[in-house]
């Protein structure tokens, strides 16, 4: 029993598009040591600077169907008309060998994962207001005006923010370094 390894914990990230949920992880992860993503796989086409393997496993639907069979996903969602999914050993994997583990999943997606690990520690990353989220949907998209994948969006990300009560935390991400701050020290509280 001594040598057994000291299962990692699971952190269950999700904010509305737009939020800076992806800014915000992106700086935090590589300042906590032993800590990890659930690189989740999906269908939709990379974004410049998003790398294979590192912000998701970009596949086909052909490669979906195959993990569908063979039950290698958690669970899985289609959002924005694209699929995205959760394989199971991102997460097993890596909690088996102590380490912790972040998983950046959409509400559907966290409901589903904390019926799994209901021990999962849970953060919803909110913006400021519905008046900035518009702003940086616009300002990330490139686009001078709503089109109707950014209408969808932030329907989307409104109809998301109602669930914010369910999680554990909720980080307002106003000011990036206070929030980058804020989500850090969640974290550690709960891996020290
Ligand atoms: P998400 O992953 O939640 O969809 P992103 O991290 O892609 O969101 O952020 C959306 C846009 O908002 C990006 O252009 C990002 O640079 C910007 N952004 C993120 N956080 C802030 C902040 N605190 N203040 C201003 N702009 C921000
Ligand atoms: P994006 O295309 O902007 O990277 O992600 C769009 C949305 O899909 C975000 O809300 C993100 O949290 C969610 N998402 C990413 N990976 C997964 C996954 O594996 N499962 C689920 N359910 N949602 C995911």
């Amino acid at each position: 029993m001594e040598n057994q390894v000291k299962r990692g914990k699971i952190f269950i990230v999700s904010a509305p598009s737009g939020a800076g949920k992806t800014t915000i992880l992106k700086r935090i992860i590589n300042e906590i040591p032993n800590l990890y993503f659930a690189v989740s796989v999906t269908t939709r086409k990379p974004r410049p600077g998003e790398v294979d393997g590192v912000d998701y496993h970009f596949v086909s639907v052909e490669d979906v169907l195959e993990m569908f069979r063979k039950k290698e996903l958690l669970e899985w969602a289609m959002v924005h008309g694209n699929f995205y999914g959760t394989p199971v050993r991102e997460i097993e994997d890596k909690i088996n060998n102590g380490k912790n583990v972040i998983v950046d999943v959409d509400v559907k997606g966290f409901m589903r994962i904390k019926k799994f690990y209901p021990e999962a520690i849970s953060i919803f990353i909110l913006p400021p207001s519905e008046e900035e989220l518009k702003r940086r949907l616009l300002k990330r998209a490139g686009k001078e005006e709503f089109d109707e994948d950014l209408k969808e969006r932030f329907r989307k990300a409104t109809y998301e923010m109602t669930f914010k009560d369910l999680y554990d935390y909720v980080v307002v991400n106003d000011d990036l370094e206070k929030a980058c701050k804020e989500v850090k020290e969640i974290i550690l509280k709960h891996i020290s």
